[in-house]
């Protein structure tokens, strides 16, 4: 599982200064840039060359995603670059993310910087056979969401959801069977808790809360378009959960939400589902 985010890291300090090539020397594992285009610096520490094609790919998921998320295409280059390190070992993926590396595939980092542009970096564990359609359209939707709320913070419910709908559909599968598992045993989050929760839960709830998360972003995105919901998602941010769903999806409050939702999330198997009892 993809589990990675927007969140700050120790490692933060070497998007300045000597930058990650320095962090990365220092640490035995030389980078290599493999290219530039017009949105993205590819560079690679790994032993075995890296198909320059990789940036074209890039460039055609970022220019995707807007598509699919605002109906238009990109209005601005990111500047700088979005840097996006391949490693090429274990090792060298641990060594940049640090302790989350354990439990990661890959790790986007952005960074508001006052009065200029995000910084924007992923780091991906490129020994993962399908990294490049499954870790990377994932740490980029985390990418290009920071760049539409830029100076903002995102619930995390937010981020980790609209970033797993860009896994691959057997991964989304894989996500959905948490969060039924979790509600049919009385242990998922309800969605008051969901949508208040300031940062991730512990690891030990990690899979109940990618599955819920994707399943009721999933849930508002079809009830009416994605682009919809980036429009709920700035009321949200701006005036709260109710007042945008109230003006988005004419959902009267947080309850009516929940109601709404696990009956669309438990489909045939409805009169199973039981919520938790020991949640607010
Ligand atoms: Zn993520």
């Amino acid at each position: 599982m993809t589990f990675a985010g927007t969140a700050k890291r120790s490692e933060l300090a070497r998007l300045n200064g000597t930058g990650a090539r320095g962090a990365a020397e220092t640490a035995g594992s030389p980078l290599q840039q493999v290219g530039e285009s017009e949105n993205f610096r590819v560079l690679s520490s790994g032993a075995e060359p890296v198909d320059p094609g990789v940036l074209k790919q890039c460039e055609q998921l970022r220019a995707q995603l807007y598509r699919t998320w605002t109906n238009a295409e990109p209005q601005h280059a990111w500047r700088p670059r979005c840097e996006i390190v391949l490693h090429g070992s274990d090792a060298a993926y641990a060594r940049a993310v640090g302790p989350a590396a354990a439990r990661t595939v890959a790790s986007s980092l952005t960074r508001q910087i006052p009065g200029r542009d995000i910084v924007r970096h992923i780091d991906i564990r490129a020994t993962r056979a399908n990294w490049l359609t499954s870790a990377l359209p994932h740490e980029l939707t985390h990418v290009f969401l920071a760049d539409c709320f830029a100076g903002q913070k995102l619930p995390r419910w937010i981020d980790e959801g609209a970033a797993v709908l860009a896994d691959p559909v057997r991964k989304q599968q894989l996500h959905l069977a948490d969060a039924r598992r979790a509600l049919a045993a009385g242990n998922a989050f309800r969605a008051v808790e969901l949508l208040s929760l300031k940062d991730y839960p512990t690891s030990d709830r990690w899979t109940v809360f990618y599955g819920e998360s994707m399943s009721l972003v999933k849930f508002l995105v079809d009830r009416r378009s994605p682009a919809d919901f980036l429009e709920f998602v700035q009321i949200a941010l701006s005036r709260g959960d109710v007042a945008a769903l109230e003006e988005i999806y004419q959902i009267a409050s947080v309850a009516e939400l929940e109601r709404s939702w696990l009956a669309e999330l438990s489909g045939q198997t409805k009169s199973i589902v039981t919520l938790p009892r020991n949640n607010p």
